[in-house]
């Protein structure tokens, strides 16, 4: 059996089947049809072992495999990862939840007495923020609620979901948008250092020195060839605080700053370290307190706001 690709049909081919001759792979992949792993992985924000796994679980089929010198292409189609991709949130909070249970029976053995009380214990303090925001002004509720939501999320984002990343900046848009004049949200553009990108000979003075270029751009700064990126560390920090609520988040400069009309103008500051944080009634929230929410709730609590 050979696979109608050109045709645009999706069909998997087995592990057995002999490779498509790499000539009609490049024909349609010109014509946009067939996605390499690594387009998937740009597509979908996922690692490549990730995106294996979702042709293992059978979200995605293998349309085409290609031997190549470097070893084995496999190519998706297209339609099919496009339409992956409204899918992607329920799949990660899928996957997540099993990590957490995989994660859990790893440490069961130590926690069993102490983690269903904890869980009980997190689930009670939310629903004692979630109904102490009934008495606050209506915006300052939002953003409170929103806030404790997001700093949930900020610890599952940091096991490597891309497509939680973009859930935050989503929420902190809609800040910018709708809430950029409320006394509960303060906005500051933090300052880093410039980067700077070595120019060859530079980069060639460094090699001779054995520093590696990072090494010699702090050292020496670089030279008028070299290229520099202003801005590049710089972030946006939002602090969003009602009496003894305070939470904190970051997104780079480059991601938001279209998010923020021309004229308007941020206080700014230069600082060293940054931490994100989350502090409901005047106690921080815990990474171990935020997992025990589990993701589809953090997830759709989030998604709600809009
Ligand atoms: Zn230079």
């Amino acid at each position: 059996m050979s696979t109608p690709i050109a045709r645009g049909k999706v069909s998997p081919i087995p592990n057995s089947q002999s490779p498509i001759p790499t000539r009609e792979v490049h024909a349609v992949q010109a014509r946009g049809d067939l996605l390499t792993t690594a387009q998937v992985c740009r597509e979908l924000g996922l690692t490549p072992a990730k995106v294996r796994r979702l042709a293992d679980e059978g979200y995605l089929e293998v349309s085409a495999r290609s031997e190549r010198k470097y070893g084995e292409v496999l190519l998706f189609h297209s339609g099919q990862v496009s339409r992956l991709k409204n899918q992607m949130p329920k799949i990660l909070s899928r996957w997540a939840s099993e990590e957490n249970v995989r994660y859990g029976a790893r440490k069961a053995g130590i926690h069993r007495a102490v983690e269903p009380a904890n869980a009980q214990e997190v689930r009670k303090r939310r629903d004692q923020f979630l109904s102490s925001l009934d008495e606050l002004p209506e915006e300052a509720a939002v953003l409170l609620k929103a806030s404790y939501y997001l700093y949930h999320l900020n610890h599952y984002a940091k096991t490597g979901h891309q497509y939680l990343y973009e859930i935050k900046e989503r929420v902190l848009k809609h800040f910018v948008r709708a809430y950029i004049n409320s006394p509960y949200l303060e906005i500051v553009l933090v300052q880093g250092q410039q980067r700077s990108d070595l120019c060859p000979g530079c980069r060639s003075r460094a090699n001779k020195l054995n520093l590696t270029y990072g090494e010699y751009a702090k050292s020496y700064g670089g030279c008028p060839r070299c290229g520099k990126r202003e801005r590049y560390y710089d972030l946006f920090e939002f602090n969003i605080r009602y009496d003894n609520h305070r939470f904190s988040f970051h997104t780079p400069f480059s991601a938001a700053r279209k998010w923020f009309p021309g004229e308007v103008s941020l206080p700014r500051q230069y600082r060293g370290h940054l931490q994100e944080r989350g502090l409901a009634f005047g106690r921080p929230i815990t990474e171990r307190e935020a997992r025990a929410l589990p993701m589809d709730e953090v997830i759709q609590a989030l998604e709600n706001i809009f």
